[in-house]
């Protein structure tokens, strides 16, 4: 079994059908995504309606859930706050519906999926370091743990200094950005696991990044976050 993990697409639509093309011809049995599927950029429905095309499997992020909740976004800086009142003024009725009944975690074939920790999903903590990540280990039982949230690609493991997916040790995988990736490359990232094999790559992928920022700007969104993704920070 082939399992295509994307996360953090962020109404980004050029990255997310970029992403969709390359996981097709990867060839996958099922598509999991780990949530942030809109917030900062100009696509929200396009992009929720590609998901769900894409996926059943479709878990709920910190950004979906504050454009349905606006109270949600005391913790967000400015940029952040105005693109999600933009995108919750933005989404049509029957996709605020949808958003409302997403999960915060799931398990499937042997791992835990989630958008930002397995320690308390709905509270949204950050796992950044390898001390963040053992502090996770023990709220999940499956060997390994898929996590998005902070748009930085990164394999975690129990014994800290593994960096490779390997069977007999645990493993919290962050899988990157598809639609906002902030490690210094602006390259589309998403993960496909194989639970036979037991085996974990991360994919980069060019996309068309230029039509996404303009479409930021011109939706009247913050120049900054048409900036962003052009750099990938
Ligand atoms: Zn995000």
């Amino acid at each position: 079994m082939r399992i295509a993990i994307i996360s953090d697409i962020h109404s980004n639509l050029e990255g997310l059908e970029k992403a969709a093309e390359l996981i097709r011809k990867t060839v996958v049995d099922e598509i999991v995504c780990l949530g942030d599927i809109v917030g900062y950029g100009a696509n929200p429905n396009e992009c929720l309606a590609l998901v769900r095309e894409l996926t059943p499997h479709i878990l709920l992020g910190n950004h979906d859930e504050a454009a349905i909740y606006p109270e949600k976004t005391e913790h967000f800086n400015p940029l952040a706050r105005i693109a999600s009142e933009w995108t919750g003024n933005t989404l049509t009725e029957a996709n605020k519906d949808f958003i409302q009944g997403l999960p915060f975690t799931i398990e499937r074939h042997g791992a835990t999926f989630v958008h930002s920790s397995p320690y308390e999903p709905a509270e949204w903590h950050y796992i950044l370091s390898p001390a963040d990540a053992q502090y996770n280990f023990q709220s999940f039982q499956t060997p390994i743990c898929f996590i998005g949230h902070t748009h930085v690609p990164d394999v975690f493991c129990d014994d800290i200094w593994s960096r490779d997916v390997v069977r007999s040790k645990r493993f919290v995988v962050n899988v990157g950005s598809v639609g906002q990736p902030r490690d210094n490359n602006w390259q589309l990232s998403f993960g496909v696991f194989d639970t036979d094999k037991w085996t974990y790559k991360n994919i980069r992928s060019e996309y068309d990044v230029k039509s996404a920022s303009e479409k930021i700007r011109k939706a009247g969104l913050p120049r900054g976050l048409a900036d962003r993704i052009l750099v990938g920070r």
